[in-house]
């Protein structure tokens, strides 16, 4: 669904054997001011679909005639249209009417240019008005819950949930699907671990060892964000007390430069850490690796060259940006 308008993007089947008040209905959904379009039979329907995304398919349902049912059964076998919901609009007798419409009357009534309000069809009772817009609004108020729940789902799949950065199954997919899109170029990683977190927590307390990654992971994504701008990066939890950045499109030189702005950032937290042995605030230890990316087995080499970096910052003293010391490709 559109988010800025709110409004479903409605599919009606009504195929030409079925004798329907179109004008009516069309008017109808004018006045309720929705997205649709007809389509004469489930198959362009289906194609329609593909293009559009539709959030319901409407079929007018006659008890007389089969075709109704092959359309729902063709529907629901087809891939792009099987998942999207169906509405069977059993008031249909209701609206029949004595002259049928045909199926170019339909479309015309959908052309933007007709005055709709020139129709000379009968208006559909009352009763059926009132039934259909309940159903409309029902099926509206249903999807656009159903969409806050998918978007929430999504959320929980792909972000971590202490931090609100994305989690590791995250990391691995965009690494993926970036590896795979800037072959040739060069791609970036940046590894980072929180210093000595374990005294951390023994002085302060595993909930403000929690918020302490909070606000770490804030930093991080402040500073990638600062040099990135609107240009592709992830900032991930890749572990307890480790994160990763991943830079496409960033070569090893400016890779360090935004490790080291990082570094400054979670130092500007002046977050008091009186147990760590190196200084009196929290501090962290960055390894960086760039590839050009190409062959898919390369992807670990990355991220064990980053890991290789940031042990190496550790074991210099901690608090500082090591790089590994080759491109990989
Ligand atoms: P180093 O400088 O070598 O990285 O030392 P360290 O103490 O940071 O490393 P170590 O691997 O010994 O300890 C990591 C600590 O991070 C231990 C673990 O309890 C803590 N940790 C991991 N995840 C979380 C978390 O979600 N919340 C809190 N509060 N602590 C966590
Ligand atoms: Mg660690
Ligand atoms: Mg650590």
């Amino acid at each position: 669904m559109n988010q800025s308008q709110l409004k479903p993007y409605i599919i009606v089947v009504i195929e030409e054997t079925n004798l329907f008040n179109f004008r009516s209905f069309v008017n109808l959904l004018n006045q309720l001011n929705l997205n649709f379009v007809i389509s004469p039979d489930p198959e362009s329907a289906i194609f329609h679909a593909e293009y559009s995304n539709p959030d319901i398919i409407i079929i007018p349902f006659d008890p007389d005639q089969a075709n109704a049912q092959e359309t729902h059964r063709q529907l629901k076998q087809a891939k792009i249209t099987q998942n999207v919901p169906l509405l069977w609009m059993n008031s249909y007798s209701e609206m029949n009417n004595q002259n049928p419409s045909s199926l170019a009357t339909a479309f015309n009534a959908l052309n933007p240019f007709v005055n709709f309000n020139n129709s000379q069809d009968n208006l559909l009772p009352d009763i059926t008005i009132k039934t259909l817009k309940n159903q409309v609004k029902l099926q509206q108020e249903l999807l656009i819950k159903l969409q806050a729940e998918n978007q929430q789902l999504k959320r929980l799949a792909t972000l971590d949930d202490l931090t609100q950065v994305a989690n590791r199954r995250q990391f691995y997919t965009y690494l993926q699907e970036q590896w795979q899109s800037y072959e040739r170029g060069y791609l970036s990683m940046i590894l980072c671990d929180v210093d000595f977190f374990k005294f951390y927590n023994d002085t302060y307390g595993h909930l403000a060892g929690d918020y302490c990654l909070q606000r770490i992971a804030n930093a991080i994504e402040t500073a990638v964000k600062k040099v990135r701008e609107s240009k592709p990066y992830l900032v991930a939890r890749y572990g307890g007390e480790e994160f990763a950045v991943i830079l496409p499109q960033v070569d090893v030189e400016n890779a360090r430069k935004i490790a080291e702005a990082i570094q400054f950032q979670i130092r500007s937290l002046r977050i008091p850490h009186l147990s760590s042995p190196i200084s009196s605030l929290v501090t962290n230890s960055s390894g960086v690796a760039c590839a050009i990316p190409g062959d898919q087995s390369h992807i670990q080499e990355l991220i064990s060259a980053a890991d290789k970096a940031m042990y190496q910052a550790k074991f210099q003293g901690r608090d500082q940006v090591r790089v590994a010391p080759k491109i990989i490709e």
